[in-house]
């Protein structure tokens, strides 16, 4: 597999994403962590957006709700490098009518090397790391490459 890197937007693009028993808990972590929200370019799934909008008084870039494609939309973007870290807490307890949508995201968000916080003790962590407002070098995958080597075949 070949590689090659790309740098981090300057002002860090952060997509949230929680689910219905997690949202209380994203939106405590977002108040908490307000000021550096601030400097960042937000996304959101639709109701989590909505939450967020209200609490936080904030702009955000809302997608559709989850369940009807939002998932989809951010997984999206990840892929066309807009998003540098996803800040995605999904419940491990409850059924998903979307499960494949969820599962496609965390997938897709793995695959780009982004920043990725399923749970308010990583995101804690990941957001109080100095490297949180440098520049960084991350590695993605070069499928191209892949294709003309199975070609050659
Ligand atoms: P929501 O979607 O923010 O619209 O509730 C979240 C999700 O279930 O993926």
């Amino acid at each position: 597999m070949e590689f090659r890197t790309v740098q981090f937007h300057q002002r860090k693009h952060v997509a949230l994403v929680a689910h219905d028993n997690k949202k209380r808990d994203l939106l405590e972590w977002a108040k908490y962590n307000r000021e550096t929200l601030a400097e960042f370019e937000i996304y959101a799934t639709g109701t989590t957006g909505l939450l967020l909008q209200e609490t936080l008084d904030l702009p955000i870039i809302r997608f559709k709700s989850g369940p009807l494609g939002g998932d989809q939309q951010i997984g999206a973007k990840i892929a066309e490098g807009e998003i540098d870290f996803l800040v995605f807490f999904w419940d491990p307890l409850e059924p998903q009518p979307h499960d494949p949508d969820v599962k496609a995201l965390l997938r897709i968000a793995q695959v780009w090397n982004i920043l990725i916080a399923t749970n308010r003790v990583s995101a804690d962590f990941i957001i109080s790391s100095p490297l949180i407002r440098e520049t960084y070098q991350r590695r993605v995958p070069v499928y191209k490459r892949n294709i003309s080597a199975l070609m050659r075949g």
